[in-house]
């Protein structure tokens, strides 16, 4: 512990509801440059866990970004100290154009800079979200008639706006074209880098292809944790995924 450079540091994260315990002392750390896939079977809590980082269920347990406990701390101061996340179903300002919804993601809880030194903060980042979702063509087009995989990519786009180095995708390739799928891997590399991704998914040949590193939730607790081909070679995976 100490100095390190940890980003993400979960430890005994427990969270329950009327007793039940969605997650049990989840112990995770997320570095720097990962590309964290988190599976496991329905109601194994891979969305709890989310949502428990995130201030939106109470939980037990620490967790830490660059040594900042987050637990107890409200959503919206959470997502300012960099920790940003995805819905299932992306929610994006569907009549405001594709910058307007940057620009407002990019705006938020930042109104006390005049605009003109709002201006100059925001259109760099604003560029670079841009060109990592390569959503650049289509700056005014509103959102609402964008296609179901441009909406996720603008989602993310709108947290990294937010200055999130900590990126957290609950299923974002669900109901993506295997097209799609692709560009959201690659997008999700061109994000990486300095910044730490978790990713929620179901799709496996897609966590095959992207994944820099594995954990595995059942029954609330981490079952498995390593690299593909670590976790797909664990028995203790391989009976709970074709136990059920
Ligand atoms: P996953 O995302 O892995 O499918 P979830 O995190 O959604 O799993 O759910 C884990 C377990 O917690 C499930 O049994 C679910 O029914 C339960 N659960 C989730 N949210 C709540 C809640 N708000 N109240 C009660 N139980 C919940």
């Amino acid at each position: 512990a100490g100095m390190s450079s940890d980003y993400l540091e979960i430890r005994n994260l427990t969270v329950s509801f009327d007793g039940f315990k969605a997650n049990t002392d989840v112990n995770m750390t997320l570095l720097q440059g990962d590309l964290r896939f988190l599976i496991g079977p329905n109601g194994a809590g891979k969305t709890t866990l989310i949502d428990a980082i995130t201030g939106l269920v109470p939980a037990t347990g620490s967790v830490t970004k660059s040594g900042v406990e987050l637990l107890g701390k409200k959503v919206h101061q959470i997502a300012r100290l960099g920790v940003g996340r995805t819905f299932q179903t992306a929610s994006v300002f569907e009549q405001l154009t594709v910058l307007q919804n940057l620009d407002i993601a990019a705006g938020a809880g930042r109104s006390a800079l005049t605009l003109l030194r709002r201006r100059k903060a925001v259109l760099p980042k604003i560029q670079e979200a841009l060109e990592i979702t390569g959503l650049g063509d289509l700056t005014d087009k509103p959102a609402g008639v964008l296609a179901h995989g441009q909406k996720q990519w603008l989602e993310i786009g709108m947290l990294l706006v937010q200055d999130a180095s900590v990126l957290l995708l609950d299923e974002p390739v669900a109901g993506m074209s295997s097209d799609e799928r692709e560009e959201t891997g690659n997008l999700l590399r061109r994000i990486g880098g300095e910044r730490t991704v978790v990713v929620v998914e179901h799709d496996m040949d897609f966590m095959r292809a992207f994944a820099t590193s594995v954990t595995v939730l059942a029954g609330g607790k981490v079952l498995s944790e390593g690299t593909v081909e670590e976790v797909q070679a664990d028995p203790k995976v391989q009976e709970v995924y074709l136990g059920t």
